[in-house]
């Protein structure tokens, strides 16, 4: 066995205990576990990860066709650009790429598209709430008072947070983040994020809102504002709540 060989599966035998204490700890880090059984296996790939629901199930805000080629196509497609260009994303692989922190992605702007595209859509479905009810999306426990606190309302916060995400130029993400102890709405262009050191406002993601074209287009068209303004009723609440309180 070459060094290579052995160090890779060295970093996988690290991954995977990283990935079963964690599991353990009930977090949702299936990712690891994801990557740490790859590396063992010998065949390192990135894999999309599972959807948390039917690609109808977002109906009527976001519809099945969109979210089926948004899954399968263009999720996928970052996916498969990571795993065509192996000697460029292998190093990237020994970090924790569940949460992008500790990749420096400024060198490559490969790994800094692809990854991010990897990473943001991964979050971003889980952060969509199926089978949307007809009574009014609220957030919920602590990220509630903490919503009300750093932006006085609820609705103050949803018109803030609604006029970032109308305004992005282009492709990019609408975010809300944690950032020295504040709530803080910001956004990156194409599929930066704010884990990146290459971005502006850096700091823990709690939402993640895609205005890419391909995530509303078939359905709203030119249309942003009506996309964003459905979006409200499929934010899984309980997931952010869940990622406010483990920073
Ligand atoms: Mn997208």
């Amino acid at each position: 066995m070459d060094e290579n060989k052995r160090n890779f599966l060295k970093k996988g035998t690290l991954l995977g205990l990283v990935g079963l204490v964690n599991s353990i700890a009930g977090k949702e880090k299936f990712i690891h576990l994801k990557v740490a059984t790859n590396y063992l296996s010998g065949t390192p790939s990135f894999k999309l990860p599972p959807l948390p629901y039917a690609f109808d199930a977002l109906e009527p805000f976001i519809d099945k066709q969109t979210m089926e080629i948004h899954y399968t196509k263009h999720h996928q497609a970052y996916i498969d650009k990571l795993n065509a260009n192996p000697s460029t994303n292998l190093d990237y692989r020994a970090d924790d790429i569940s949460n992008c922190k500790s990749v420096d992605v400024s060198t490559s702007p490969l790994v800094r598209n692809n990854l991010g595209g990897y990473f943001n859509h991964g979050l971003f479905w889980t952060l969509l709430k199926p089978n949307p009810k007809t009574e009014s999306n609220l957030a919920e426990g602590k990220l509630s008072d903490a919503i009300r606190k750093d932006f006085g309302t609820f609705d103050n916060f949803k018109k803030e947070f609604s006029e970032s995400a109308a305004k992005v130029f282009g492709s990019g993400w609408c975010w809300l983040i944690v950032k020295d102890g504040k709530l803080k709405i910001t956004t990156t262009p194409n599929q930066d994020n704010p884990y990146m050191k290459v971005a502006a406002e850096q700091g823990n993601i709690v939402l993640a809102l895609d205005v890419w074209e391909h995530a509303y287009y078939l359905k709203y068209q030119n249309k942003r504002t009506d996309y964003i303004g459905g979006w409200w009723n499929i934010i899984n609440w309980k997931k952010a709540d869940e990622l406010f309180n483990t920073k």
